[in-house]
């Protein structure tokens, strides 16, 4: 069966296993715990150290350019006062990242796979020896 780009948007977009569509990328009953691969079809997705980095980058973008900018804007227009935004910022700079942190994961897997979609098992490939799907 192949995986086409279309389809790795959708599963990404949706927090699903890239290469299945199975809703596995978490473990079940956990905000933030990644499984270390799909339990349906075995596609590693606990990663070698640094390889989410670029999730956490995705993350601190969408939280700067998606909320605190804007609320450094009200506040410059006039329309929040400093104490408001001050308060909203520290709020934000840590929540957003928090209700974020699911789809960064899936958005960055995504965007791997969308690049390399034949890294996926389901499009034949077969890793060398020592090699693993992101190799
Ligand atoms: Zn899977």
């Amino acid at each position: 069966m192949h995986v086409t780009r279309g389809q790795i948007i959708a599963r990404g977009l949706t927090h699903c296993c890239p290469n299945c569509g199975a809703k596995k990328l978490f473990k079940e009953g956990t905000l933030f715990e990644l499984n270390r691969e799909c339990p349906d079809c075995g596609l590693k997705i606990e990663r070698d150290e640094g390889f989410f980095l670029g999730s956490m980058s995705l993350n601190y973008g969408v939280t700067l350019v998606g909320f605190l900018v804007p609320v450094l804007i009200l506040y410059l227009a006039g329309v929040l006062s400093g104490l408001v935004a001050s308060i909203l910022a520290g709020i934000g700079a840590i929540g957003v990242p928090m209700l974020f942190y699911r789809a960064s994961r899936s958005w960055w897997l995504m965007s791997y796979y969308l690049f390399l979609t034949h890294h996926l098992p389901a499009n034949g490939w077969v890793p060398k020896q020592g090699e693993d799907e992101h190799s």
